[in-house]
């Protein structure tokens, strides 16, 4: 049989490499470079995840028939069934709930796991069927930063291409390991920006593979980041530093933020943070005269005080000019590269796939008519909250390829919620924690088994295509949608054949997916950036000619210090921290089926630094437990100097949200996944 060069974009994090799969006879082979892709960051590099990116497909473990929970919930007993039966089950389910309690006693979760048009579609159904609690588990991912650069600059979106980060003369990388968790963008354009001659700064408790690079690491306290941020806004300020004629042509609210930060000094910072008031006037210094790309990432963003941190430091990029030109880089960063298809097709439980509020009845109005159907026009729940009214306003959920018995805080408790459930539908690959709990288990096709639109951290809009065939009876996640439509009555309304045609549905709804369309992504490897108002009219950098706020104006924000809501006291003396690992991805349902990321990387840790080490008479290698209020774990030991005194650190692919907190941002919803008290004991 003849071997086929099939375009593949990475099924895994955000830089959005693209590659060949290798296929013949429905299996794919090998992965192959795609050495003369125009733009795209991994010319002749892929990390061991994306080397790896197609093992999980072949894992034995696959799910291949719908299946019907026979035992306990959690217990793991299925039936297998037929699609009809299971479509028919879950219709009924939805009417009966639907009649008992109204559509608002139903909530789905779209993924960062699938294609921008099945999450489109996931989108329209719960609408179709009368609900607005709609949200997706990278509520948990960015929900910091992205809000709070809305605020600020009237777009969360990434500023510019990543080929600028070449171009800078500064690069922070803020609660961000790069070379693990975007491992080609730092060989691609971090090291060519240093190789340039820029200098590099690490704020993070850990030191990880490519701090080795920087010329500053501060390591602060976990949770206390804001601290460092309102400090820097300080010397920038106080020193006059930030770039006058920016402020005073491009922001408004410049006299509040100064009036704000006046008494956040350096020296008070370093109290609450641990880090030498010298260092964080450096790095201010540093951050006001040089052309800077701000790398930020999850450990910044995912506290309950993520929201003031991510708006203190949308607040220095303003006034420091670093943003709206050439060189320059700041954004979102998801975990996943479906992040964005998830959150650019309106997942949210405030949204419509257009981008407005579900509260805005002329926009609402403007959707019904195309989508021919009411659409519901209260404020639904976000996904802490869904879970928090299991058993009381929330009757059943329907969720798509997320794992949220393991990827959310305080997860034995999740657990305990789920059971709570009068009905749960799951559809993924493979029989997750969180399937565990199902009544009804779909098999969904994955990634490399479809076609579909995938979107990249730098805006990039590619195409990636099916390569080879899914198991058993498993379908793809936009076909699963629209036959359950049918099955409901809705199918007038979901009348597609092939994503292409859901894809120019997107391309009339979603304004800025305009000239995204299936032909221009086909004949384009390197895709487009969105906005892209017109096929080959895509924006590489976005603010160049204002803000996207109502006066195109930056609008500076004051904000104040708020203490993590859990900190370490003589019952649990440590800080407690988690980070990824270069080899696993988000609660490793797909790289833990993948054998050479497995053999590689087996198990998890926690780091110790060797003084906390010796007190506690812990050794590498050493069995310990682990405990916060919300449980304990058995873990090895690793004891590091690459750790902080005082702090611990666990990778967050295995147990580690068995300790996490679920306290939440008011506003945001984010919970405190990144700073919570904690001991640790050798056992
Ligand atoms: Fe895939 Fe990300 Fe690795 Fe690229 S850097 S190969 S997108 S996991």
């Amino acid at each position: 049989m003849a071997e086929k060069l099939v375009p593949v974009v990475c099924p895994w994090c955000s830089v959005g490499c693209r590659f060949y799969a290798v296929s013949a006879n429905g299996y794919i082979r090998r992965i192959e470079f795609d050495y003369d892709h125009p733009t795209i960051a991994n010319r002749g590099k892929l990390c061991p995840k994306g080397v790896a990116s197609y093992q999980f497909i072949n894992s034995p473990k696959r799910l291949k028939k719908p299946l019907r929970r026979v035992g306990e919930k959690g217990e793991g007993k299925f039936e297998e069934i037929s699609w009809e039966e299971a479509y028919k089950i879950i219709a009924s389910k939805i009417r009966e709930i639907k009649e008992t309690y109204g559509p608002e006693a139903i909530a789905f979760l779209g993924s960062e796991k699938i294609t921008l048009e099945e999450n489109y579609l996931v989108h329209k159904l719960s609408k179709a069927i009368g609900t607005n609690h709609l949200d997706f588990p990278g509520r948990y991912c960015q929900y910091s930063n992205s809000p709070a650069r809305t605020m600020v600059f009237g777009s969360a979106a990434a500023t510019n291409p990543f080929e600028d980060i070449a171009k800078a003369e500064l690069i922070v990388i803020w609660g961000h390991n790069p070379a693990e968790t975007a491992p080609v963008l730092f060989g691609q354009y971090i090291e060519k920006a240093l190789d340039n001659g820029a200098e590099m700064v690490v704020i993070d408790p850990r030191s990880t593979r490519g701090h080795k690079y920087a010329s500053l690491h501060l390591k602060p306290y976990p949770g206390t980041d804001l601290a460092i941020a309102l400090a820097m806004l300080n010397v920038v300020i106080t020193e006059e530093l930030y770039d006058k004629e920016f402020v005073q042509e491009r922001t408004t609210g410049f006299e509040g933020l100064k009036e704000s930060v006046k008494d956040y000094t350096p020296e008070w910072a370093e109290k609450i943070s641990g880090v030498p008031a010298e260092e964080i006037r450096k790095v201010a210094r540093l951050i006001a005269t040089k052309r800077t790309a701000f790398l930020v990432n999850e450990g910044m963003n995912q506290h309950v005080n993520g929201l003031n941190t991510a708006i203190a430091i949308a607040n220095l990029i303003a006034i420091t000019g670093n943003i709206g030109k050439e060189g320059v880089w700041s954004g979102v960063f998801p975990g996943a590269q479906c992040g964005f298809c998830a959150a650019m097709s309106g997942i949210a439980p405030n949204k419509l796939p257009t981008g407005k509020l579900v509260t805005d009845e002329a926009a609402r109005e403007e959707l019904e008519r195309l989508w021919g159907f009411p659409i519901p026009d209260w404020i639904g729940l976000d996904l802490t909250t869904m879970v928090r009214e299991i058993g009381n306003k929330i009757r059943m959920m329907y969720i798509v390829g997320g794992n949220i018995a393991k990827s959310m805080p305080n997860s034995g408790w999740v657990r305990e919620q789920l059971k709570k459930l009068d009905f749960l539908v799951v559809q993924d690959i493979f029989l997750t924690e969180t399937a565990m709990y199902a009544d009804i288990v779909l098999p969904a096709a994955a990634w490399f088994e479809k076609t579909g639109t995938a979107i990249s951290a730098e805006r990039r809009v590619q195409r990636t295509y099916k390569a080879a065939e899914a198991p058993g009876e498993a379908k793809p996640d936009w076909l699963i949608i629209v036959e359950l439509a049918k099955e409901l009555g809705l199918g007038e309304y979901f009348k597609y054949e092939h994503p292409d045609e859901v894809l120019r549905e997107i391309n009339k709804v979603i304004p800025v997916f305009k000239g995204a369309t299936p032909e221009y992504l086909a004949e384009h490897p390197e895709g487009c950036f969105f906005p892209c108002s017109e096929p080959g009219e895509g924006t590489k950098i976005l603010f160049k000619n204002g803000f996207k706020t109502p006066d195109g104006k930056a609008h500076l924000q004051p904000v104040d210090w708020r203490e993590p809501p859990e900190m370490p006291d003589e019952e649990y003396p440590f800080w407690l921290t988690n980070f990824r690992l270069v080899g696993h991805w988000h609660t490793g349902t797909m790289s833990f089926e993948s054998p050479s990321l497995q053999k590689r990387w087996p198990e998890e840790y926690v780091m110790i630094n060797p003084k906390d080490a010796k007190t506690l008479g812990i050794k590498s290698g050493d069995l310990v437990k682990v405990s916060t209020r919300r449980g304990s774990i058995l873990v090895r030991a690793e004891v590091t100097e690459h750790i902080r005194e005082g702090v611990i650190a666990m990778p967050w692919h295995w147990q580690a949200n068995f300790l996490t907190l679920d306290e939440i941002n008011e506003k945001t919803k984010m919970a405190e996944l990144k700073a919570v008290a904690a001991k640790v004991e050798k056992v």
